[in-house]
């Protein structure tokens, strides 16, 4: 079987990085019989530099031809690129946002994973990052506050600025169901974070997700409110499985979940449209400053694709073994620079690339 895959190694480390994905997809395909076929479009600084846009029409078409997009990291050093003298539609991030959009991505996903080895760089205390956690997160990506109607303006002198925060039920169906479907493969729970208890927004959020879940009968659903969950992810993690929400309670959880694994090297992330297609990519940024020195992680971009194999593939074995892998590399006392710890052995990118690719 082939997988038609297509490449944005993009800017800064990008490429280092990309390039080891593909590595260990190769490898995977060889055990697990499939053959992934890539191919390479510009995003971002690249494009700009070759083409003098973020994105060219023509790499969009290649993109939506694919079965899924393994993305590297767009963007150069905001002090001093001449990318951000441009003007904010010319930039590198307005690709990311005009592919998207085109690509139709509503449904993000952000695991936050505390794999043992790394227990040190966790902050939160000892008797609490003991238990571990491994946590989906599933945010709305393309309603809400963030692209609803707002404007500013100023009545009888004093200057008022609103933004209104609208969801569609259809829109909450959407990704209800891409979480239910994502917690049947993983612990069947489902947390959906909400503020009812003020929110008419919310209210329609908690029906249309009751809703949703009379169809997923294995699944637990629990309902929770934004602040308690805020304050749930430090106190007890370990209790979440798939958290369920909307765009902005999502894009603060998120970080706050990423934050409390304590290494932004190693965390995955995808954006799915409802079909089987998404864009798959690491949780960071391009890291202008680490570029080209072969020191760069590579493990949020393969287990980002490992994460394509499971959703855009269902090569649900396939994806197990990638993450497998990447735990035996960790236990067996690997490390790039970004994790690494005195009485481990400290290995540049393309070696770690190549260890975890062996142990798939
Ligand atoms: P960053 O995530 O690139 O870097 C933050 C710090 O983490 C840096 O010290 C960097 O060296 C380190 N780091 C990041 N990834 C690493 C890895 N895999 N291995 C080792 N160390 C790593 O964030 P930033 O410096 O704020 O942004 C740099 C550029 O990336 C900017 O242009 C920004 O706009 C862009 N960016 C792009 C995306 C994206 O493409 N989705 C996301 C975030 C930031």
């Amino acid at each position: 079987m082939d997988l038609r895959i297509t490449c944005i190694p993009g800017d800064g480390i990008g490429p280092e990085i990309v390039a080891e994905a593909k590595k260990v997809l190769e490898k995977a395909g060889e055990k697990y019989g499939f053959t992934p076929v890539f191919t390479d479009i510009l995003m971002g600084g690249a494009s700009i530099d070759a083409y003098g846009v973020p994105l060219t029409e023509e790499a969009v078409r290649t993109a939506k031809a694919a079965d899924a997009v393994l993305m590297g990291s767009i963007g150069g050093n905001t002090a001093t690129s001449p990318w951000y003298r441009l003007p904010p539609e010319k930039r590198p991030e307005a690709g990311l946002l005009k592919i998207r959009k085109e690509l139709n991505l509503f449904a993000n996903l952000r695991p936050a994973l505390l794999y043992r080895e790394l227990a040190g760089a966790c902050p939160l205390k000892e008797e609490i990052s003991r238990a571990g956690f491994d946590i989906m997160i599933m945010r709305e990506l393309t309603g809400g506050l963030y692209f609803g109607e707002r404007r500013t303006v100023v009545e009888n002198g004093v200057r008022k600025a609103v933004d209104t925060l609208t969801y569609d039920e259809n829109e909450i169906r959407r990704i209800a169901v891409k979480g239910f479907d994502i917690a049947m493969k993983r612990k069947k729970k489902v947390t959906s974070v909400d503020k009812a208890n003020v929110l008419d927004s919310s209210r329609l959020w908690r029906a249309v997700v009751e809703e949703v879940a009379e169809d997923y009968p294995e699944v637990t659903l629990e309902h929770m409110l934004v602040d308690n969950c805020a304050m749930q992810l430090v106190k007890d993690p370990a209790q979440f499985d798939v958290i369920l929400t909307e765009n902005m309670f999502g894009d603060i959880l998120s970080d706050e979940a990423s934050m409390i694994t304590g290494s932004i090297g190693m965390l995955a992330s995808a954006s799915l449209n409802d079909t089987k297609f998404g864009l798959y990519e690491p949780s960071h940024g391009s890291a202008p400053d680490i570029a080209g020195q072969d020191i760069a992680n590579p493990i949020a971009t393969v287990l980002s694709a490992a994460m394509m194999l499971r959703f855009s593939f269902d090569l649900d074995k396939a994806a197990d073994a990638v993450e497998a892998a990447v735990k035996k590399v960790l236990q067996e006392g690997y490390r790039t620079a970004d994790i690494m710890t005195e009485g481990h052995k400290q290995v540049g990118c393309r070696e770690m690339g190549s260890l975890i690719a062996e142990r798939v």
